[in-house]
C-alpha cells in the first residue's frame, strides 16, 4: 500500500509541478492522503458507483510529434501489432482535428470514452460487453463470441478485432483471438492503486494533457477542474455521457 501511495504521490508530483505539489504537502497531516489526481482504488476496496474513473484531455498541451500516450498503451498492454495497421489493435490513436474555416489545428488522444450509457454494452448479445459499477467500460473475453456488433455500435471507433493467434502475452492484460478489446481504462493498474499508463506517460513526457481521476468526487483536481474550467464530451449530442472529457476543442 505505502509503495503504491508513493507512486501515486510521483505522479502527481510531475503533473502539478514541484513547487505546487510541495506547497500541498504541508497542509495535510502525516498519514492522511490528499483526493488527487491520481487518486486509483486501494486493491482492498470494493468496486462501488460512488466512484467514477474519467480522464480530463487538454488538447492545448497536446503535441502532434507526441506518441507517449499511445506508446505507453502499446507497451502496458502487450499490444505489438503485425505490420498492417488497418487491422492492428490500437486503444488509443491520436487524431487531428482541423476547423476548416480557419485551418487551427489539434491534436488530441482518443481511446475508449467509457461512455455511461454505453451502446456496445446494449447490443452484445452475451453480456460480454459490460459497465463495472465504477464505469470502467470492459470486454469479458471469456464469453465474446467475436460478432462484433459493438464495434459497429461504438461511435468512436474505440473497439479493435484481434484477427491474430497472440504470443507473449502478458500477464496483466491476456488477450484473445477472435474477440473485441478496447481501452480498459487501465483496469490492473487502477485496482493496483496505480494511474492508468497514457497518463502517466504523458506526465512524464512533460505534457501533463491527460488528467485521470475521480468525476464524482467533487475534491478530486479532475472535478475541480471540470466544475472551473470549460469542456466538453466529444459528440455530446448523442448522450452517451462519456467519461472522457476534452478542452481545446
Ligand atoms: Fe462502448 Fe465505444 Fe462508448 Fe467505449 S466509446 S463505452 S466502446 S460505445
Ligand atoms: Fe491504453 Fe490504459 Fe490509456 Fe486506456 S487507460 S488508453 S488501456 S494506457
Amino acid at each position: 500500500m505505502k509503495q503504491q501511495q508513493n507512486k501515486i504521490d510521483t505522479y502527481r508530483r510531475k503533473f502539478l509541478g514541484e513547487g505546487v505539489a510541495l506547497a500541498a504537502t504541508v497542509t495535510i497531516a502525516p498519514g492522511v492522503l490528499l483526493h488527487n489526481i491520481a487518486r486509483a482504488k486501494p486493491a482492498e476496496e470494493a468496486v462501488t458507483s460512488e466512484v467514477r474513473w474519467g480522464f480530463l484531455i487538454d488538447a492545448n498541451k497536446c503535441a502532434s510529434d507526441c506518441n507517449a500516450c499511445v506508446t505507453a498503451c502499446n507497451e502496458e498492454n502487450g499490444l505489438t501489432g503485425f505490420d498492417r495497421p488497418e487491422t492492428d489493435a490500437q486503444w488509443i490513436r491520436k487524431v487531428t482535428v482541423r476547423d476548416k474555416q480557419t485551418n487551427f489545428s489539434v491534436n488530441l488522444p482518443m481511446m475508449c470514452q467509457h461512455c455511461a450509457e454505453p451502446p456496445c454494452v446494449d447490443v452484445c448479445p452475451t453480456g460480454a460487453s459490460m459497465k463495472r459499477e465504477d464505469g470502467i467500460v470492459l470486454v469479458d473475453k471469456h464469453i465474446c463470441i467475436g460478432c462484433r456488433y459493438c464495434m459497429m455500435a461504438c461511435p468512436y471507433k474505440a473497439r479493435s478485432f484481434v484477427h491474430e493467434t497472440l504470443t507473449d502475452q502478458l500477464p496483466d492484460m491476456p488477450r484473445g483471438k477472435g474477440t473485441v478489446e478496447s481501452c480498459t481504462l487501465c483496469v490492473h493498474r487502477v485496482d493496483r492503486g496505480e494511474t492508468p499508463a497514457c497518463a502517466e506517460a504523458c506526465v512524464d513526457a512533460e505534457k501533463g494533457a491527460i488528467l485521470f481521476g475521480d468525476l464524482n468526487d467533487a475534491n478530486s483536481d479532475i472535478a475541480k477542474r471540470i466544475a472551473a474550467e470549460a469542456s466538453t464530451q466529444v459528440r455530446g449530442d448523442l448522450r452517451l455521457d462519456p467519461g472522457v472529457r476534452y478542452q481545446g476543442i
